[in-house]
């Protein structure tokens, strides 16, 4: 998605070869239209697989899951992070290694949500080491529920999630693939050195 690839190349922050902020357009402050046509390119992507729930992870998923449910015309449902307290049915639940912030989670939803006439698609803000989308197939394909695929908004594929994934058979669409970065650089998949060496903001470091 080139919009997308443009917006990341003007305002995405990278602070290493490993971490993308993409704070002011992405996942703290969110561009309402980009996220409805993000949701609308997911919906066009996995056209036709009479998709019935679109599955996320709190917190920084939610907008996009909710964008796809919009073009797909479907209920979305969100992964949460801690056990509610209004949370008193029975749950599905996965363990996760966070990333970013370097802990272990149980993502859980409830049972009355998602079951064997459901067939889902999930949805994420990245795909890095694959751990929460693991975490999220799994509960799929516990529900007994059919899994359409995984729609991630920007992958980072030099790292391991994609590869996970399709290990397990599932179909990942990414919607901005980046093949390197580093601060001040970044490369997408699929472009030629030139056009994909697009300089980044040079406070890109901070
Ligand atoms: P995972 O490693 O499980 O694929 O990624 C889990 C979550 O970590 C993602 O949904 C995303 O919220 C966060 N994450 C992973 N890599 C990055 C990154 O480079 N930048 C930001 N902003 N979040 C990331």
């Amino acid at each position: 998605m080139k919009l997308l690839q443009e917006r990341i190349r003007q305002e995405g922050l990278i602070l290493s070869d490993k971490v993308l902020k993409v704070d002011s357009f992405l996942n703290h402050q969110v561009d309402t239209q980009l996220a409805l046509e993000i949701g609308r390119e997911f919906a066009r992507l996995f056209a036709g697989r009479s998709i019935t729930k679109v599955l996320t992870i709190e917190a920084s998923g939610i907008q996009f899951a909710m964008a796809a449910g919009i073009a797909l015309n479907v209920p979305f449902i969100y992964a949460k992070k801690k056990k509610a307290v209004t949370l008193s049915e029975q749950v599905y639940a996965a363990s996760v290694h966070s990333f970013t912030r370097q802990e272990t989670y149980q993502v859980s939803i409830s049972q009355k949500y998602l079951g064997p006439a459901d067939k889902v698609l999930i949805v994420d803000d990245f795909l890095a080491t694959g751990a929460a989308l693991v975490g999220l197939v799994d509960i799929v394909r516990e529900a007994g529920a059919e899994l359409a695929g995984v729609g991630c908004v920007i992958e980072k594929s030099f790292q391991e999630g994609r590869g996970l994934l399709e290990q397990r058979g599932v179909h990942v669409h990414s919607l901005a693939r980046i093949a390197s970065m580093s601060p001040g650089e970044i490369h997408f998949v699929g472009e030629d050195d030139e056009a994909s060496s697009g300089s980044i903001k040079e406070n890109a470091t901070c």
